[in-house]
């Protein structure tokens, strides 16, 4: 486990993701998070563009945050020898990212192809983990497999329950692959407290994520819910997962249009009640 070996006081465990309040560039986002109290910041690599990535990592370090996690690697598989090579030094170039900003951790969305059969994009995932972890090694950086709600499956990835992931986890036999619980995706699935137990007896909880699952979700991607507006029971999950050993962050990783439009500081506001309410 990459997670500190005692809980931190609670709201220092609060993580934000850069995406979850994509207006703010990532400067302004570390300000804003820092001053809320918020303990870490994950780092969508869309945040980095023409950044000095180094010079960031610092910057967000001298806020007080801890640089929790890269997102994101992954989208292995590919019709054609040439598209799967792509995907893997896209990969390399994640790690070398994560390894220049100080975080310890790259989620990965790991990719599937319409008409591509599950299966085949299933192994071709596990082919392009192994072909990353030499790098990993050499940087000290973790990758995170995360699995997606099935409704990603054409295109999005081919991991799509717990169990798939920690399945992965046991075939790649790696300190350097752990696994991302996101509550948005995992929810439903009734054999979420076994996989979680299962996956923290492999030392394998490298992250979890939170949000809330809307009713109704009016677009499959960019309508999560901000902790306390969905159905998905938050503290029963986060229960599950600190039983299984894990004592990380808990990351707010939200898209949604709908929150995007409004005031950030506000939306900020509601994370940290939403977080102290529900989480
Ligand atoms: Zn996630």
């Amino acid at each position: 486990m990459s997670a500190p070996a005692a809980p931190l006081p609670d709201l220092r465990r609060l993580c934000v993701h850069t995406i979850t309040t994509k207006p703010w560039a990532v400067e302004t986002a570390a300000a804003r998070f820092a001053a809320a109290g918020v303990g870490g910041i994950t780092v969508w690599r869309d945040a980095l563009a023409g950044r000095d990535i180094p010079a960031t990592g610092r910057l967000l370090r001298d806020q007080g945050l801890a640089v929790v996690s890269l997102c994101r690697g992954g989208f292995f598989p590919g019709k054609t020898v040439e598209e799967r090579a792509r995907a893997i030094d896209d990969n390399r170039r994640a790690v070398a990212e994560a390894h220049a900003l100080g975080a310890p951790l790259v989620v990965l969305v790991c990719g599937a192809v319409p008409g591509l059969p599950l299966e085949e994009s299933r192994r071709q995932i596990l082919d392009g983990i192994a072909a990353v972890l030499p790098d990993c090694e050499a940087a000290g950086v973790r990758l995170a497999i995360e699995p997606l709600h099935p409704m990603y499956a054409d295109s999005r990835s081919a991991v799509n329950t717990l169990a798939q992931a920690n399945d992965m986890v046991e075939a790649l036999r790696s300190p350097h692959v752990g696994v991302a619980v996101d509550v948005y995706h995992l929810w439903w699935d009734p054999a979420l407290e076994t996989e979680i137990a299962r996956c923290g007896r492999l030392g394998a909880l490298a992250a979890f994520h939170v949000c809330d699952w809307r009713t109704p979700t009016v677009d499959l991607l960019n309508d999560r819910g901000l902790m306390g507006e969905g159905c998905i029971p938050l503290r029963r999950i986060r229960g599950w997962v600190e039983a299984a050993g894990f004592r990380g962050f808990n990351e707010v990783e939200i898209f949604s249009h709908r929150l995007w439009a409004g005031d950030q500081d506000e939306f900020l506001g509601s994370i940290v009640r939403a977080y102290r309410e529900h989480v």
